[in-house]
């Protein structure tokens, strides 16, 4: 049977070519980076050429203004509670209703243990940050705004560059959780008023648990891991040299791959959306569909269960998320979807699918040939018999598993 990822906004597979840029800093090129012997500084060098990849990658004008962390969640946790520490007079945080938890959580740390004040700016049922909202919170007591670049369960893009600027005239920091949006999005750091930026290697086809913390030059910045000197006593502790040069070539790779992504996975994830819609009555798009990232599609399918959909979606290979992977295991309703407040939605039967370079029309074909059937039979409450298998080339040949055609 076909088996078909669309779980990227969860983590994407490890390219080939990132494995083998990998490979010797296990093996023969051990050395500490900051040794200072031969051995040495050939690591320190391979470090070096994954930040000037990441770099080229964000638009960054600096290459020391990256970060290395151990992933997204640190780099978001390190921004937040730098800007707490240097602005020890203002007390409160402005974020959106709608971030990652690795924002959220620390929030609502802070506000429970640190008497913060954390203002979450709601957004509107198309996913859209109230702008209006934004503005009026915004006030000299603010240390930081942190806002994502661009949602991991809808994909809707919020306009960060617009909110940074507004944040400046209230001399707060502004971070953007962009681990979404990085290797999906063009990007040219040096021209914006974003002060910090958090990036995860696993989201963009390297390693898991290597990250970076962008942090612009000139910009005040109070490590949260204390130790040794390393990147210049921004974050302590042994490089992770493999996982950095896996995620420097994995940049490469994504600036390479970015019109891929904004022109074939894009109409890959439409012609999957617009052939779901067109052959399930009653499902919509959830999320800002204009500003949208080109790979992600969030679709409500109302009068069924998400876990069953899931289930069955997953006995024919194909595997994505209902809303976030982070909150999959709770039996409670996305925040995000939660948040956008859509009415007569139940916020089980939604269903992320997420897309990357490694898909092809082939993936659509099955998904589109398999889960209209899923829909009506959870609906209706009869069992799933899939249509007699559809000759569409060597791949496409599709057999139930069971030896009386249900799974
Ligand atoms: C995955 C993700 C994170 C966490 O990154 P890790 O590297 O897994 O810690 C943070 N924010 C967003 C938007 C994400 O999608």
């Amino acid at each position: 049977m076909r088996s078909v990822y669309l779980d990227n906004n969860a983590t994407t597979r490890v390219d080939p070519e990132v494995v083998q840029a990998m490979l010797p800093f296990f093996t023969d090129q051990f050395a500490n980076p900051s040794s200072g012997h031969n051995f040495g500084a050939s690591a320190s060098a391979a470090i070096m050429t994954a930040r000037r990849q990441l770099q080229a990658l964000i638009g960054a004008e600096f290459e020391h203004e990256i970060v290395f962390t151990s992933g997204g969640t640190e780099s978001d946790n390190s921004a937040i509670l730098s800007a707490l520490e240097l602005m020890p007079d203002r007390t409160q945080i402005v974020t959106s209703a709608v971030e990652h938890p690795a924002v959220l959580t620390l929030c609502a740390h802070l506000e429970k243990t640190r008497g913060i004040k954390v203002h979450r700016i709601p957004v509107d049922r198309h996913g859209r940050l109230d702008l209006r909202t934004y503005r009026a919170t915004l006030t000299p007591h603010v240390a930081l705004v942190s806002i994502m670049w661009a949602n991991n369960e809808t994909g809707t893009i919020f306009p960060v560059a617009d909110l940074a600027n507004l944040a400046k005239e209230v001399g707060a920091f502004f971070h953007t959780d962009a681990v979404q949006a990085v290797g999906k999005l063009p990007m040219n750091l040096k021209s914006s008023a974003i002060d910090m930026l958090s990036l995860s290697g696993h989201k963009l086809h390297g390693p898991k648990g290597i990250g970076a913390l962008w942090v612009k030059r000139g910009v005040r910045f109070y490590p949260m891991i204390k130790g040794g000197h390393q990147e210049r006593d921004r974050r302590a502790g042994t490089e992770n040299t493999a996982g950095i040069v896996g995620l420097g070539k994995a940049a490469e790779l994504a600036l390479s791959f970015m019109e891929d992504e904004n022109g074939r996975v894009r109409s890959l994830r439409d012609r999957l959306e617009k052939g779901l819609l067109q052959r399930i009555p009653d499902a919509f798009v959830t999320g800002d569909q204009q500003k949208r990232l080109p790979n992600t599609s969030n679709i409500a399918f109302g009068q069924v269960e998400g876990d069953g959909l899931l289930l069955l979606l997953d006995r024919y290979g194909i595997a994505c998320s209902s809303g976030s992977a982070c909150t999959s295991d709770s039996p409670e309703p996305s925040h995000v979807l939660t948040a956008m407040n859509i009415p007569h939605i139940s916020t089980k039967g939604v269903v992320r699918f997420s897309l990357s370079r490694d898909n092809c029309d082939e993936d659509i074909d099955h998904v589109l040939d398999v889960l209209p059937g899923i829909v009506s039979s959870l609906r209706d409450g009869s069992s799933f018999r899939p249509k007699p298998a559809k000759r569409r080339g060597p791949l496409g040949f599709f057999k139930p598993t069971g030896t009386d055609g249900n799974p």
